[in-house]
């Protein structure tokens, strides 16, 4: 019997991780299942898993989902501190797919018990590679990557030679915006950009498809994860998007991981590894799919792939920066205070701002990460002000 335990199990990833299980139910054993405020959809997981524990990470949250699971026997905590109490319970694998910064904390807590992490979380490796990295070598843990391009490059790097590895291509799909022409892109609407022409995800890393601040986040994840060399990372803008990244050697062979649009592969991946399980994702059918394309990105385009290649070379907490001021933009193009175009352009202020601060030399701690984090949201809360 599994152990586990799925953070952000109401959303996207969380709940394709449940469909996972859910299939092979005798198996597993649910520990503890977080969701925020989605109560009804945690309380009804909870109870259909029958988990130890339902965790919401909104204090105000909690009577409600008392009163969701009120009989059922499953414990009910809530805040930011219990979602850390429930991932030093033993739990052999943890799911880690709560959305942004929120989900480092937590993920730390899990690698000191020295389990097995899968990571959708990608801010945490931005944010935090080094200290996530660390921990989990400290406490004999096991980072496992859940990302599609990510699951897809470690996958091709089975049975090889990191140093034989010249180079990583990461595809990027060009979001729901890629074939407008650049003057239309300034009013683009929110509707419009929370649409994903080829993945059904949560809204805000759909929106950040249509940025490409999604594929600026993969490339210091993969950068991050896999410590390859900014200069030898790129992406590409493969509309199909069926092949998810390919891994170029030195002998001249590129190594690409094709397969369909369905978060269950690399979730599933991750939930199986070292072995392979069947999986119930389409098999694709290469004859009637015809053609793939690729095409250069534009980085007067899409400004987010040029700040990603800074924060790689600047290093340190130049990545919590970066992904924090973006977090908080992004909030902004949501509450309708800034338009789509000028997410990218409060980041860079922000970066601009506290590049001086000699990010790149600090020390990489959950305090240091926090305090950058929350200096980029001030300062990218002013700069959205006075727009
Ligand atoms: P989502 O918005 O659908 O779900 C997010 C989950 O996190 C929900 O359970 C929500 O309640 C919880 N949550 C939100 N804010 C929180 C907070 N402050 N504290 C604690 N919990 C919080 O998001 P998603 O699309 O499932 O993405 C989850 C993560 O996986 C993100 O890091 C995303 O970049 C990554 N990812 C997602 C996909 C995808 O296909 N959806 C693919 C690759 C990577
Ligand atoms: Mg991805």
């Amino acid at each position: 019997m599994r152990k586990v335990t799925i953070f952000g199990a109401t959303g996207s990833i969380g709940c394709n991780t449940i469909d996972l299980i859910e299939r092979d139910r005798e198996n597993y054993e649910i520990v503890a299942l977080t969701g925020g405020r989605n109560i009804a959809k945690l309380a009804q997981q909870a109870i259909s898993l029958n988990a130890e524990i339902a965790v919401t990470a909104y204090e105000d949250c909690r009577d409600d989902l008392r009163d969701a699971l009120a009989g059922t026997g499953i414990e009910v905590a809530a805040g930011e501190a219990a979602l850390c109490d429930v991932a030093d319970r033993p739990a052999h694998w943890i799911m880690s797919s709560i959305v942004g910064a929120a989900g480092l904390a937590p993920g730390l807590k899990a690698l000191e018990q020295g389990t097995t992490l899968a990571l959708a979380n990608k801010e945490s490796l931005v944010t935090a590679g080094a200290l996530l990295l660390g921990t989990a070598d400290a406490h004999g843990a096991k980072v496992l990557p859940v990302d599609s391009e990510h699951s897809a490059v470690f996958q091709a790097l089975v049975g090889e030679e990191m140093e034989a590895v010249e180079r990583v291509i990461i595809t990027a799909s060009g979001g729901a915006f890629r074939d407008w022409p650049m003057e239309k892109l300034a009013n683009a609407t929110l509707e419009a950009a929370s649409s994903h022409p080829n993945w059904d995800m949560g809204q805000r890393i759909t929106i950040d498809s249509a940025s490409l601040f999604n594929k600026a986040l993969e490339l210091i994840e993969t950068h991050e994860y896999f410590g390859i060399a900014p200069d030898k990372i790129e992406a590409i803008i493969h509309p199909e998007s069926l092949i998810h990244a390919l891994v170029g050697f030195h002998d001249g062979a590129l190594m690409a991981h094709v397969g369909p649009h369905d978060m269950r592969h690399a979730i599933g991946y991750a939930l199986n590894w070292p072995a392979r399980a069947e999986l119930p994702v389409e098999r694709l059918d290469l004859a009637k799919i015809g053609s793939l394309n690729f095409k250069a990105p534009d980085e007067a385009r899409y400004p987010a792939l040029r700040l990603a290649r800074w924060v790689m070379e600047e290093g340190g907490l130049a990545g919590a920066v970066f992904n924090a001021a973006k977090e908080r933009a992004l909030d902004g193009f949501i509450d309708g205070r800034i338009g789509f175009l000028q997410m990218a352009q409060i980041v860079e202020n922000v970066i601009e701002k506290m590049s001086g601060d000699g990010l790149g030399l600090a020390a990489i701690t959950l305090d240091t990460v926090q305090d950058a984090d929350h200096m980029a949201r001030t300062y990218a809360d002013e700069f959205m002000a006075i727009r």
